[in-house]
């Protein structure tokens, strides 16, 4: 079993973006009450007194749209400067990116990993939704400015759904050819719309692996980061492919995090609800912190059982999917 000691924060369960996989448009999503976000002073009270000292030091920021909420370079700055933090990250759907990147990087952010579906504008219009200036040039211009200002691993997240984008599965991995990129590919899973789920299936990374390794090879390569991803590389290529494999390859005893939503629950596994602790209500209530960090470093010695159980049933038997990736903070 792992040792877990990486927090996934969520910062926003709201998003500017409906990825049809994700928040599809018309989807009645009940959004957390900004009275009930964690404060940025709660959060870093929790971070120094709870997690860290239960020996969690690597981070990533996500949501929902991260970038959406206010002051959140602040936070960045004062997560990363914490003596105890070893490694900071971000997950954005890059929309905001290019007016952002660099005060980000100021504030001692060096990982992000930014989601792109495709790289067809209408393509990606259709799959993120929304109307009047093209989206994909903006998160493009987010890419390219991460990428002028030195983030590295810069990270491409994709979620390959069949009929919507596998067509591009060759152009996505290309682009590691020429840059020290790294593409991820996601394999889909049932949560946030079930209905394209059933429609559309998913397909496997054996399957993209195949389809790359026919056009140019692959190796097996590394890349830096705290994911379950399997890492390849198209021989000669300068950047490196990834391969998440949660619907074809159960990786749950490899679990190493835990999820912080928005409003203060702590999640144990991304797939089921089992075990979820309130961490909010204690911490506003006055509890003590050593009573708060008592329940946490509790959850963590049950997360090996939850684990087992998840992997018993499998992602597509858990059959948990009440909420989607942007209210847990995927
Ligand atoms: N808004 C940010 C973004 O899109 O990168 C961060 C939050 S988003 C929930 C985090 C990741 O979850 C994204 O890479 C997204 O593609 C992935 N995701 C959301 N719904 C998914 C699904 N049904 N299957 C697989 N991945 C999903
Ligand atoms: Fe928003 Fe990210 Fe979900 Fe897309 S995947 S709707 S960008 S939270």
């Amino acid at each position: 079993m792992n040792r877990v000691d990486y927090l996934r924060i969520s910062l926003i369960d709201r998003c500017n973006f409906r990825c049809q996989y994700c928040m599809p448009e018309g989807a009645d999503l009940e959004y957390v009450k900004q009275q009930n976000w964690l404060t940025y002073e709660e959060l870093l009270t929790l971070l120094q007194s709870v997690f860290m000292p239960l020996g969690f030091n690597r981070f990533r920021l996500t949501g929902g749209e991260p970038l959406l909420r206010p002051g959140m370079v602040d936070l960045v700055r004062a997560i990363a400067a914490l003596p105890q933090t070893q490694d900071l990250s971000l997950t954005t759907n890059g929309f905001l990116l290019a007016g952002m990147a660099q005060s980000l990087y100021d504030a001692g952010l060096r990982r992000i990993n930014i989601s792109l579906d495709s790289l067809d504008p209408d393509t990606f219009q259709q799959l993120v939704g929304g109307r009047g200036r093209s989206r994909w040039h903006e998160v493009w211009q987010g890419i390219q400015a991460a990428h002028r200002i030195g983030f590295s691993p810069l990270k491409l997240n994709v979620v390959v759904i069949p009929g919507v984008n596998d067509h591009e599965v060759l152009d996505l991995a290309a682009l590691t050819l020429d840059q020290q990129w790294h593409v991820r590919f996601i394999e889909f899973m049932p949560i946030g719309d079930p209905w394209l789920f059933s429609n559309r299936g998913w397909v496997s990374s054996e399957d993209l692996r195949r389809r790359i390794r026919d056009r140019w090879g692959l190796t097996e390569s590394q890349v830096l980061g705290n994911g379950p991803a399997d890492v390849f590389k198209i021989p000669g290529a300068k950047g490196t492919l990834g391969f998440i494999s949660q619907m074809s390859e159960c990786f749950c005893d490899r679990c190493n995090r835990m999820r912080l939503s928005a409003d203060g629950w702590l999640r144990p596994c991304l797939l089921n609800e089992t075990g979820q602790i309130d961490l909010r209500t204690p911490l506003r209530q006055g509890k003590s912190l050593a009573d708060i960090r008592d329940q946490v470093a509790e959850l963590l010695a049950a997360k090996p059982d939850i684990n087992y159980k998840q992997r018993e049933s499998g992602v597509t038997g858990s059959g948990a999917y009440s909420r989607t990736m942007s209210q847990i903070g995927g």
